[in-house]
């Protein structure tokens, strides 16, 4: 148990905290830390406020297409 904080794993707010990053997010280019909400989809992981700003272009990169409705 850590004697600064008194928990394991640390606390995120601990200084003898070790960042442990489980991936690196594709729209920021920053890591993801272990303590920090995150989206894995289709194999990527993503910074929560990462994958809610760019849902829409993140489903535009794996193939999504979208469609207006043609008036005819
Ligand atoms: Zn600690
Ligand atoms: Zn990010």
């Amino acid at each position: 148990m850590c004697a600064e904080c008194g928990s394991t794993p640390c606390l995120s707010s601990c200084p003898n905290r070790v960042d442990k990053p489980i991936g690196v997010c594709p729209v920021c280019n920053e890591k993801i830390l272990d303590y920090e909400p995150f989206y894995d989809f289709d194999g990527e992981k993503y910074h929560d406020v990462c994958f809610q700003d760019n849902a829409v272009s993140i489903l535009m990169d794996m193939g999504a297409r979208f469609y207006e409705c043609s008036e005819e």
